[in-house]
C-alpha cells in the first residue's frame, strides 16, 4: 500500500478539484500525497489539476468518460486503484460516480461509504460522516478495511488553488468493452441552478393542479427566485423537471430565504433545504413537520396565501 495516500476521482473535472481540497488536508495528515484520475486526453486538463493540488495524475488515455459506459470507466478507475494502493479514494457522488465507487470497492473487497459528509483521519484510520436511517441521523463509521472508498456529494467542499507537485503517469489499462452504446438521449432538465439560488420558492403536494404552479411561478418571479419542488412533484407527476427537485434524492440548496409551499417537511426533503438562512413554511397543518424548519410559520391556505404575498411585495416594490 502507498502508506496515506489520497486519490480523487470525478468525470467532471470541477468536482475532482473540489475532491482535491479535502484530499490536500488528509494527505497532509497522513503525511503523503494527493492523486487524480484523468480519463480521456489529459494535456490540457494536467495544469488545473497541479493548480489544485494534485502531487501526482494518473492519466488514463484510453478510456473517455464520455463515450465509454459506466462499466468502462469504473474497471479503468479499478485497475489505477489496485496500482496505486491508496489510502483512500475520493469520488464525486454523481450518478457515475456512485456507481463507480461501488464497483471498485467490490472488486478490491474493501469498503465503501457514500454521501459522506465529512472524512477524518485518526492516526490510520479513516473515519466518515454520513447521515443515515432515511436522512433522520448522523452516523461516524470508521473503515476496517483499505483502500477506503468514499464518495461526496458534488459541491459539499469547495475548490481551492493549491500548488501540487503535477507529475504525470500515462496508464495503461486492460478493459473489456460488453457493452456499446447506441444512441444518447438528454434527459428533460430546467438548467437551473437551484444550488446557488439566493431565494427559492418551493412547491409540494399542497398545490391540486399543475395549472396552479402558475401561483408559485409568480411569486418567485416578484421575489426574483428560483422554483423547486419535492420529489412528488417531479417524479411521480412530472410536472416539473427533475433537477427542480430537492431532498435527498435530489439537490441540496442553502439560499437566504426558503419559501416551503404546501410542503409537509418529511426527512427526505428536509435534508436538501436544511442549510437555508431563513425558511417560511405555508401549509394549512399546523402539525405539518415543516413547520419546526421554518423561522417564520403561515398556518393556511396556499390559494389564499400566495395571492396576498404576491401582491405585498409588488405594493412593496411599486409594481402595483
Ligand atoms: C428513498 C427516498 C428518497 C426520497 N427523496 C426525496 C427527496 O429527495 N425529496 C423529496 O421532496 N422527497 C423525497 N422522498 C419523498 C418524501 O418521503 C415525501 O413523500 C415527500 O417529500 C412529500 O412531498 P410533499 O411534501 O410534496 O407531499 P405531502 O407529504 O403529501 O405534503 C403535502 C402538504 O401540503 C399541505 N397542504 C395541502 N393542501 C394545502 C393548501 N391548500 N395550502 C397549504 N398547504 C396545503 C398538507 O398539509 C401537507 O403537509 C423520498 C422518499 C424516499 C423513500
Amino acid at each position: 500500500m502507498t502508506e496515506g495516500a489520497v486519490l480523487v476521482f470525478s468525470e467532471e473535472d470541477n468536482f475532482a478539484f473540489e475532491l482535491l481540497a479535502l484530499a490536500k488536508k488528509l494527505s497532509d495528515q497522513l503525511g503523503s500525497w494527493t492523486g487524480a484520475i484523468i480519463l480521456g486526453d489529459g494535456s490540457d486538463r494536467v495544469a488545473k489539476f497541479t493548480e489544485h493540488g494534485a502531487d501526482k495524475i494518473f492519466v488514463v488515455p484510453d478510456i473517455d468518460s464520455i463515450k465509454d459506459g459506466t462499466d468502462v470507466i469504473a474497471e479503468g478507475v479499478s485497475q489505477v486503484v489496485l496500482n496505486v494502493s491508496p489510502r483512500l479514494i475520493l469520488i464525486a457522488a454523481t450518478k457515475i460516480g456512485k456507481e463507480v465507487a461501488a464497483y471498485v470497492a467490490q472488486s478490491l473487497h474493501t469498503g465503501c461509504a457514500s454521501e459522506c459528509l465529512d472524512v477524518l483521519v485518526e492516526g490510520p484510520w479513516v473515519e466518515v460522516t454520513r447521515l443515515v436511517m432515511g436522512g433522520g441521523f448522523l452516523a461516524r463509521q470508521i473503515f476496517e478495511s483499505y483502500p477506503a472508498v468514499v464518495t461526496i456529494p458534488p459541491r459539499r467542499f469547495q475548490a481551492v488553488r493549491s500548488k501540487g507537485e503535477g507529475k504525470v503517469e500515462n496508464v495503461k489499462v486492460v478493459v473489456q468493452r460488453r457493452m456499446s452504446k447506441l444512441e444518447s438521449r438528454a434527459v428533460e432538465k430546467s438548467g437551473v441552478k437551484l444550488e446557488d439560488a439566493e431565494v427559492v420558492v418551493a412547491v409540494g403536494r399542497g398545490l391540486k393542479r399543475k395549472d396552479d404552479l402558475k401561483l408559485a411561478e409568480e411569486l418567485a418571479k416578484v421575489l426574483g427566485a428560483e422554483l423547486g419542488c419535492t420529489r412528488p412533484i417531479s417524479g411521480d407527476l412530472k410536472w416539473l423537471p427533475d433537477d427542480r427537485h430537492i431532498g435527498l434524492s435530489g439537490k441540496r440548496v442553502k439560499p437566504k430565504l426558503y419559501i416551503a409551499v404546501g410542503i409537509s417537511g418529511q426527512i427526505q426533503h428536509v435534508v436538501g433545504m436544511r442549510e437555508s438562512k431563513t425558511v417560511v413554511c405555508i401549509n394549512t397543518d399546523p402539525n405539518a413537520p415543516m413547520h419546526k424548519e421554518a423561522d417564520y410559520s403561515i398556518v393556511g391556505d396556499l390559494y389564499k396565501v400566495l395571492p396576498a404575498l404576491i401582491n405585498a411585495v409588488k405594493r412593496i416594490k411599486g409594481q402595483v
